[in-house]
């Protein structure tokens, strides 16, 4: 496992549109923080999210978590990419329905072009589902050179969510 010296604040976004969907979420919480390496540091309220592209599909919840972690890039991709699977997604169609998604939206400052893991996540600006969850929990939040968060909110104001404050994901003792 590569590890770093110093910890760095990562930001993640939860996604599911399929079963269980709160259940999967709460899945996904408990499976990221299972092993060493990740501390969480906040976790947003839920948004149902109508779905962005691909088919005609369910709804989803969505929710951001930050965390701390020593884990490389790599290393935290397959933290999640586990999790994914402890909760049965199928990889079918590009964009399609998922009991569970997570993506790295930012991993400290890194920048990086891979296609098995761009940093920060290429699409993460112009998702409200994204960025609203992630404002709440870090109101000072930026990604890399596309600015400010709460400036990127405006741009994305007319994508339709809305936040499930009868719905509580908690994050493990
Ligand atoms: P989108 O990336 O637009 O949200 P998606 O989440 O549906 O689409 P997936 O099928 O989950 O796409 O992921 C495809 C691949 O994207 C993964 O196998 C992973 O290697 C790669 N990937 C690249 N950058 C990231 C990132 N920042 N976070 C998670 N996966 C990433
Ligand atoms: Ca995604
Ligand atoms: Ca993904």
């Amino acid at each position: 496992m590569t590890t770093l010296q110093a910890p760095l604040r990562v930001v993640l976004s939860l996604g599911s549109n399929l079963g269980d969907r709160m259940a999967n979420l709460q899945g996904a919480v408990d499976a990221l923080f299972d092993a060493p390496g990740l501390e969480p540091v906040a976790l947003s309220p839920v948004y149902e999210t109508a779905p962005v592209g691909g088919p005609q599909q369910e709804a989803f919840l969505n929710a951001i978590v930050v965390a701390d972690t020593v884990l490389g890039p790599y290393a935290l991709l397959e933290r999640t990419q586990s999790a994914e699977e402890a909760f049965g997604r199928v990889r079918e169609e590009r964009w399609g329905p998922r009991t569970l998604d997570i993506d790295i939206i930012a991993f400290g400052g890194h920048v990086q072009n891979d296609s098995a893991l761009t940093l920060p996540h290429p699409r993460a600006h112009e998702r409200a589902f994204v960025l609203t969850p992630w404002a709440d929990v870090d109101p000072d939040a930026a990604i890399g050179e596309r600015g400010a968060v709460r400036d990127l909110l405006a741009v994305v104001e007319g994508q339709e969510l809305h936040r499930r404050d009868d719905l509580v994901l908690r994050l493990p003792d």
